[in-house]
C-alpha cells in the first residue's frame, strides 16, 4: 500500500507555522514543529534539517513513527525528530507538535520551579508542565533526544499534559492542530516570562485548575485570530 501525499493545506500549514514561531522567537535557527499526516495517523510531517524561518514547502518530509524519512532522498534530518515520532505514537490526540529552546522557560526546567498560569491566555498550563529529567534515563549524554528510546522516556514523562519541559535543553508542547500548538508554544514562553516578573515582585496568585481549563476552552474558541494575525505578519511563503 502506497501513502497517499498529505493535504497541501497541511503542508501550507506547516511552512506557516514555522516562520510564526521563527518570527515570535520561540525558534531560532534550532527548534522544529510537526503535524501528524492527514491521511496516515503512523506518519507526521516535518521540515528536513533547516532552520524554522527558512522553512518552505518543499523542505516539508514525510516520516513514520520510527523517524525514519520516507522520502529522504539523501536530505539531511533533524537529529531530534524522534521526540515527534514517539509522542505521536503514544499520543492518539495529538496531531501536532512544538519542540523549542524557548528562552524564558529554561529556568523552569533547571529550577523545578513549576511553570503554571499566571494568565489567562496560558490556561493550558492548568495541570502544570511534565519536567524531563534526561540522566533518569540516560548516562551523560548531549542532552539531546537523538534515539528512539529518549523519544519514547520522554513521551511517558510527557503523559497527558499539554507540555514537558525538558531539563537545561528545552521545551515540548503538543496540540490538537497547528493553529493550538502554535499559541500554546508562544504563549509558554509569554507566560514563563510573566511568571519570572511576577515572582520578582512577591506572592503569585496563579490561575486555580478550574479557572485555567475554562480560560483554556475559552481561548481554543479564538485561535483563528491570533493565527491571521501572525500569518500576517510574515507574509507570503513559498
Ligand atoms: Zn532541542
Amino acid at each position: 500500500m502506497t501513502l497517499s501525499a498529505p493535504d497541501p493545506g497541511l503542508v501550507d500549514k506547516l511552512v506557516v507555522a514555522n516562520r510564526i514561531l521563527y518570527g515570535r522567537g520561540v525558534v531560532d535557527g534550532f527548534g522544529h514543529v510537526s503535524a501528524r499526516h492527514d491521511k496516515s495517523p503512523g506518519h507526521f510531517l516535518l521540515a528536513r534539517n533547516l532552520a524554522p524561518g527558512l522553512v518552505r514547502r518543499d523542505d516539508i518530509m514525510v516520516f513514520d513513527l520510527d523517524a525514519v524519512a520516507l522520502d529522504g532522498a539523501g536530505r539531511r534530518v533533524y537529529l531530534e525528530r524522534f521526540i515527534h515520532g514517539e509522542i505521536y505514537r503514544a499520543r492518539p490526540d495529538v496531531q501536532a507538535i512544538v519542540h523549542s529552546h524557548s528562552p524564558s522557560v529554561i529556568p523552569f526546567g533547571v529550577t523545578r520551579y513549576p511553570l503554571r498560569p499566571v494568565f489567562h491566555a496560558s490556561g493550558f498550563l492548568g495541570e502544570g508542565a511534565a519536567l524531563f529529567e534526561i540522566r533518569e534515563v540516560a548516562a551523560d549524554t548531549d542532552m539531546l533526544i537523538s534515539t528512539g528510546a529518549l523519544g519514547a522516556a520522554l513521551a511517558r514523562t510527557l503523559g497527558s499534559r499539554s507540555a514537558v519541559l525538558m531539563r537545561g535543553h528545552g521545551s515540548t508542547i503538543v496540540g490538537v492542530s497547528l493553529e493550538q500548538v502554535v499559541y500554546r508554544a508562544i504563549y509558554a514562553e509569554v507566560n514563563a516570562k510573566l511568571q519570572i516578573q511576577a515572582i520578582s515582585l512577591g506572592e503569585v496568585t496563579y490561575l486555580n485548575e478550574q479557572e485555567a481549563a475554562y480560560a483554556a476552552s475559552a481561548n481554543d474558541t479564538q485561535l483563528a485570530r491570533n493565527w491571521e494575525l501572525w500569518q500576517r505578519e510574515i507574509g507570503p511563503v513559498e
